[in-house]
């Protein structure tokens, strides 16, 4: 039985993917065509693709000036009578301002649902990431801190949305098994090959393998007139959830690994020419990756890629990976968000998952603080 998991956040259930995970959240809280649901901008498509298959638009929230999460600011501006719930994602596992989000939510009634498919466990203000809103989604896909090839879960505690989710993931069934096959060859490849030092190789060699359709991308175009693709309709099926449960046994490791790593990077580049990403006082984080700030991205990209040094760069657009016309296709409209605009300039993150090293982190800080 994959579902029915009582969790220290609530009761959880296993979907294909997280952007499934968030379509039957919204689903079960009665979104309807016309609906807005508010979301920052600094976001990748898997978080508009999941709310335009409820029949609801994206309402694009600007992050904080310099940051990489939500501006409470403009997301009390920006809302009005149309939004019905709020999408809050916690970048790189870095909380948002929850305190002031939730003070703003509250005070216009509105549902908090939260992205947490960065996080592995974070405190904020004594609280767990995951437990601030009626509802949260994560994602198990390869570059998420626990992945088991594809996948997606939420948590939910409101009993109401429970039994409403419950209703509905009667009828979702699980991956086609040729689907199922390939992703597990995925995951076991990708587990074997990745490290640090193949970064750039394996990056080149995924983008090509999910063009030619050999490999499960994560970027779909995005065309109303069609309907929503039938992966909104599965599950996850019992290996990747196997694979999950397995996985997840370390996750303490895990998080312990990753704010560890930010250490390094945080004491190695403070006199660099990045700078830090700042953070609320409030938190401890467990990054998924590692944020830096660079006025030059691309020739910061450029150099860690001719020593070989694992350095990413998204999200390189508002909704990343689009771009001009796909942009307006989901609704997203230049100018809106010109924090998140700038960020997609400037933004690069370095590795904090499990097959980095602390000494690979130490080789990479060193050789980002020579570049100039
Ligand atoms: C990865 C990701 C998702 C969902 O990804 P899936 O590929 O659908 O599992 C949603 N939000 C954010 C911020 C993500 O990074």
């Amino acid at each position: 039985m994959q579902s029915g998991n009582l969790t220290d956040t609530g009761q959880e259930l296993l979907y294909y993917r997280g952007r499934v995970a968030l379509f039957h959240i919204l689903k079960a809280l009665d979104i309807e065509t016309g609906d807005q649901v508010a979301t920052q901008a600094f976001t990748c498509s898997a978080v508009p693709e999941g709310i335009i298959a409820s029949g609801a638009r994206p309402l694009y929230i600007d992050i904080k000036a310099g940051q990489v999460n939500m501006d409470p600011d403009d997301l009390a501006r920006k809302i009005g009578p149309q939004t019905k719930a709020i999408i809050v994602q916690h970048t790189f596992g870095i909380p948002a301002e929850m305190n002031e989000i939730a003070r703003i939510a509250s005070n216009q009634n509105l549902p908090i649902i939260e992205d947490c498919c960065h996080v592995s466990s974070t405190q904020y203000d004594g609280k767990s990431l995951g437990t601030f809103g009626i509802a949260a989604f994560y994602s198990h896909e390869w570059g998420k801190p626990i992945p088991c090839g594809l996948g997606g879960s939420l948590s939910v505690s409101n009993s109401k949305l429970l039994s409403a989710l419950s209703r509905q993931y009667n009828s979702t069934s699980p991956p086609p098994k040729i689907k199922d096959i390939r992703q597990q060859l995925q995951y076991v490849a990708f587990s074997a090959l990745y490290r640090p030092a193949f970064f750039w190789h394996l990056r080149n060699a995924f983008q090509l393998l999910s063009r030619k359709g050999l490999a499960e991308g994560n970027y779909h175009q995005i065309d109303e007139s069609v309907g929503p693709s039938s992966e909104f309709a599965m599950r996850m099926s019992s290996m990747a959830a196997k694979r999950l449960a397995k996985k997840r046994l370390a996750i303490d490791g895990i998080a312990s690994h990753s704010q560890a790593l930010g250490e390094i990077y945080k004491s190695r580049l403070s006199n660099s020419s990045f700078s830090m990403v700042a953070e609320p006082t409030l938190s401890a984080t467990a990054y998924s990756r590692f944020p830096i700030w660079s006025d030059d991205k691309s020739r910061a990209l450029a150099f860690a890629k001719s020593r070989n040094a694992e350095l990413a760069d998204w999200y390189s657009t508002p909704i990343h990976p689009f771009k001009d016309k796909e942009l307006e296709q989901i609704r997203y409209m230049t100018g809106t968000c010109p924090n998140a605009e700038l960020a997609c300039n400037r933004i690069l993150s370095l590795p904090t998952h499990a097959k980095t090293s602390p000494k690979e982190a130490e080789r990479i800080a060193s050789t980002l603080q020579t570049f100039t």
